[in-house]
Order: C-alpha cells, then sequence, then structure tokens
C-alpha cells in the first residue's frame, strides 16, 4: 500500500507524520470517509466541498486547490488498485509546539488513504439493524457543531462505547434538548405515511454526503421529504426506519430500545431508496481509470 502525504506517496511502513502535528495533540483538523464503487469515487465534488466548509468552520486556510486534492485522490486508488473500497482523507492543522494556539503550526498536512473496505453482512441489508439510544448527548451546535466532521471524535467514540457495552453495533444519539440528533457514525431517517424525515442539521448532526444522496433519490422517486426537528416520538411512531453513511449505505432499522419499529423488518419504501442509492453509486462518481 501506498499512502499521500503532502504530495507524495509513501509506503505503509513509511508513511509518517510527527508527534507534534496539532491534528495528533489537540485533534485539530479533519476527515473524510469516501466510497469508491467500480473504479468510480462516488459524490468525491460533495466530500471535497465538506472539506473546505469544515476547515472554514474551523478557520483551517487550505492551501491546496479542489482540483489537486481531487487528482491526489484518484492517484491514491490508482496506485493501490482500489477498484472498489474506501479512502480515509485526513487533513491536520500541522505541526506546532505543545500549546493550543494554531498561529503557531507551520502549514496543513493532508493524508490520503485508499484501501479494501470490509462491509455489512448482507443479512443486516434483509434483516434491519435494532439500535439503542444512549445517554451522551450529540455535541451541540453551539460547542463543537457536528457538521464539522473535525479529527476530534470522542463524542461519537463514547456513544459507540456505550452502545457495544449494551450489545448494540449503532446507537441514536439525541441533541442536548432531547431531540434526535443521528447515529454514532450514521445518519437517520423514518418514513411516516409516505413522507421521508429526517433530522435538519441544526438538531446537531453531521450533513452526511450519503444522507443528501438518499433525499435525492427520494425526489427522483417521487417521495415527499421533510427535515424537521424530531424526537423519539417520531420513530416509535414510524412506518419504516433506516440510517445512511458512506459505509452503511442504506441500513434498515427495525427496532429502537427493544420497541419494534414499524413491521419489525425492512420497509417497502426503504427496500426502493436503497435499490435507488445502489444504482446512483454506480452512475454519479468520477473516474479513476
Ligand atoms: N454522522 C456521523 C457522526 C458520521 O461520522 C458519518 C460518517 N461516518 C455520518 C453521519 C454519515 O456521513 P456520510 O454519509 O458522509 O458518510
Amino acid at each position: 500500500m501506498e499512502v499521500y502525504i503532502d504530495g507524495k506517496f509513501y509506503r505503509k511502513e513509511d508513511a509518517k507524520i510527527s508527534v507534534f502535528d496539532h491534528g495528533l495533540l489537540y485533534g485539530d483538523g479533519l476527515f473524510e470517509g469516501i466510497r469508491v464503487y467500480d473504479n468510480c469515487i462516488f459524490k468525491l465534488d460533495a466530500h471535497l466541498e465538506r472539506i473546505e466548509y469544515s476547515a472554514k468552520a474551523i478557520a483551517l486556510e487550505l492551501p491546496w486547490k479542489r482540483e489537486e486534492i481531487a487528482r491526489a485522490h484518484i492517484e491514491a486508488c490508482r496506485r493501490n488498485g482500489i477498484e472498489n473500497g474506501y479512502i480515509r482523507t485526513v487533513i491536520t492543522r500541522g505541526v506546532g509546539d505543545l500549546g493550543l494556539n494554531p498561529n503557531n503550526c507551520g502549514n496543513p498536512s493532508i493524508i490520503i488513504i485508499a484501501d479494501k473496505i470490509k462491509l455489512y453482512p448482507p443479512s443486516v441489508y434483509e434483516d434491519g439493524m435494532k439500535l439503542i439510544t444512549v445517554p451522551t448527548r450529540r455535541t451541540s451546535v453551539a460547542a463543537l457543531p457536528p457538521m464539522v466532521k473535525s479529527l476530534n471524535y470522542l463524542n461519537s467514540i463514547l456513544a459507540k462505547i456505550e452502545a457495544l457495552n449494551c450489545g448494540f453495533d449503532e446507537c441514536l444519539l439525541l441533541n442536548d434538548q432531547g431531540h434526535v440528533a443521528e447515529c454514532s457514525g450514521d445518519n437517520i431517517f423514518v418514513i411516516h405515511k409516505g413522507k421521508l424525515i429526517t433530522p435538519m442539521s441544526a438538531s446537531s448532526l453531521l450533513l452526511g454526503i450519503t444522507r443528501a444522496a438518499t433525499i435525492e433519490c427520494a425526489h427522483e422517486l417521487g417521495i415527499p421529504v421533510l427535515e424537521t426537528t424530531m424526537t423519539r416520538y417520531d420513530l416509535w411512531n414510524a412506518d419504516e426506519a433506516f440510517l445512511t453513511g458512506s459505509a452503511a449505505e442504506v441500513v434498515p432499522v427495525v427496532a429502537l430500545d427493544g420497541r419494534k419499529i414499524g413491521s419489525g423488518k425492512c420497509g417497502p419504501l426503504t427496500a426502493k431508496l436503497l435499490e435507488r442509492f445502489r444504482q446512483k453509486v454506480r452512475t454519479d462518481g468520477t473516474m479513476v481509470k
């Protein structure tokens, strides 16, 4: 494997950054998780736009043009023979001293790792996933807006620990007001009376690329979409529910906190959206070859 760091490719063993990088010392940086399907990088431009927005939000000036970063992603896939897989992009504030001050850091660094991906087994897409609501609340938009895909992921990790301790792979996080926010690494949707409903961005969530692609699919299928404030009541009374994420794609959610959602099986509109999404990933990408 060859890893891209700041304009050069290094063998995996030699791909290293400084222990004084503020990405490591403070989680001061950003990342992305991007899928590659059949030699096409899915929604690369949307991911690069999210990096730009996140960078603006944390006052990190990116010294690279979008096209330059895009080319490096394509090259990382080519060199590693990734026809189907996953790209992890990491941007750090750069090397500084032991103080917080980001102005003492030199140049930001960019790391691109193109690798294979381990997927959920097919049974998850047929039988669905059960979720648990965890006590940890999603970071407030007034603290660290979760729209920023920052290197500081402890909020999600604490939630994940709580879920795993209870025997669940994924969980539901509420925001500081008790509204539904999202899952530890995925966004959440419900279907109610034929309408697709999902928490709005001010509810404290990452604006997922898969979330946006799913909303696109709904528009294409003529399913009305509502982005709003949601509580657990909306999940208890949903006809269907599912989560979305670059790794997960569209996964049916069949229970929350031991309560069955809808029929307790993958619902018909969820199945339709998953099918449409899987068509979209083959038609909406940046060619690697
Ligand atoms: N929410 C969180 C907290 C995430 O980390 C992710 C990405 N794993 C998502 C939602 C889904 O985002 P995307 O569709 O861009 O992968």
